[in-house]
């Protein structure tokens, strides 16, 4: 259900403290807020024991808290905890919490499908809805922490590898990473915007937010890179090196590219050389991502051998390069992909259909 109220998820510290003075309360009444918010991650005012039943009441009635309805719940045995959430309209999002031993990480989706029409990705096959909102986003990030924190711990680390390309719906993510960053108090080299290179929004980004930056390069040769990334033919690879050696140089951090080894397509010799020459100029590590297959994904994953002889070459060079198996991928393969298989299944569903009106991907 649509609230006009404003949804505590995104509410931030300095906005949570204003409402707390509009309402005659205390100063100490804002810093209790803050810290059963921003520090506990308690989004319920019943749990809050010090605030009187008055300012519950309040809040309970100027700010939304409702969670968004989870659809389905998959549990991986490596940890790994697959959400599908609905929103309005009846679109699905997806968020997947990785569990590991020091650390907890939350893969957010930030639009429902997308528009980049990679061919690699399910996402992608979609086709494009809509932007997620800054209180979805923070909403993911929200539900998440309630749903750890039983287990004695909290998300440490966030990544938006989900549905969606970040930079394509700039303010709201912008505005969620800041909320972690500022409020909740992630460390900025934690939270990460994975992007296909959108290149204009690369050359402000450093002005705009301490997160850190991963980008989805998957061929570093102009035409296979439009092959797989359509994206390219708009933000081609020679301008999108520049904008990240801007990038680079602007914010002094070593380039983090993730780089998907798809069998017969970008693992050879020649494009590893090509990698090379690419990287010539940053300081990066490069994810190499084995290919995750899914119906209806015409590609497949190389042989081992092939991925060690890759990660060798480029590991030789002098540029980090670990091979990244995606978790989870018994119950549904990497992020972004659980959601699209089941708005797939709810896209040829009659009763369904009118939401999932899909518009010709173009940017
Ligand atoms: N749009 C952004 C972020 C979402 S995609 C981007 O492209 O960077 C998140 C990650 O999932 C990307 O690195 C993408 O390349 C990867 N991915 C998509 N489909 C995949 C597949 N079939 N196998 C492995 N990784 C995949
Ligand atoms: Fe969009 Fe990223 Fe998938 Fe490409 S890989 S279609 S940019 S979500």
């Amino acid at each position: 259900m649509l609230s006009l109220k404003k949804s505590i998820f995104e509410t931030t510290p300095e906005e949570l403290s204003a409402w707390s003075t509009a309402k005659g309360l205390a100063k100490f009444r804002a810093a209790q807020l803050n810290q059963w918010i921003f520090t506990n991650k308690v989004y319920s005012t019943e749990e809050m024991s010090n605030i009187p039943k008055e300012v519950k009441q309040d809040l309970n009635s100027d700010f939304d808290w409702q969670f968004p309805e989870i659809t389905s719940r998959l549990e991986a045995n490596d940890g790994a905890t697959k959400l599908l959430l609905k929103s309005e309209k009846g679109h699905l999002i997806e968020s997947v919490i990785l569990r590991y031993e020091n650390r907890i990480s939350l893969c957010v989706s930030s639009q429902v499908g997308c528009k980049m029409a990679c061919s690699f990705c399910q996402t992608g096959k979609l086709g494009f809805f809509r932007n997620l909102s800054a209180a979805e986003i923070m909403a993911q990030f929200a539900l998440a922490q309630s749903i750890v924190k039983p287990e004695g711990r909290f998300v440490t680390h966030v990544v938006f590898m989900g549905m969606g390309e970040p930079l394509d719906n700039y303010d709201n993510v912008i505005k969620s990473v800041n909320l972690m960053i500022d409020g909740y108090g992630l460390n900025p080299k934690n939270v990460t915007i994975s992007t296909s290179g959108i290149v204009p929004k690369l050359l402000t980004l450093a002005d705009d937010t301490k997160a850190s930056l991963a980008v989805s390069l998957h061929a570093a040769r102009e035409d296979l890179r439009t092959e797989l990334m359509p994206i390219n033919r708009k933000y081609p690879l020679s301008e999108l090196k520049e904008a990240l050696l801007h990038y680079q140089a602007k914010t002094g951090r070593r380039m983090t590219f993730e780089y998907i080894l798809i069998k017969d397509k970008n693992t050879s010799l020649k494009e590893a050389k090509e990698l090379i020459k690419f990287l010539h100029g940053f300081r990066a590590k490069v994810n190499l991502i084995p290919f995750n297959h899914h119906p209806g994904l015409e590609y497949d994953k190389p042989f081992e051998e092939t991925i060690r002889t890759f990660q060798k070459y480029i590991s030789d060079r002098s540029y980090p390069a670990p091979v990244r198996y995606s978790k989870g991928l018994e119950v549904s393969g990497a992020c972004g992909q659980l959601a699209a298989k089941n708005m797939d299944s709810l896209e040829a569903s009659p009763t369904r259909g009118a939401a999932y009106e899909r518009p010709t991907p173009s940017l």
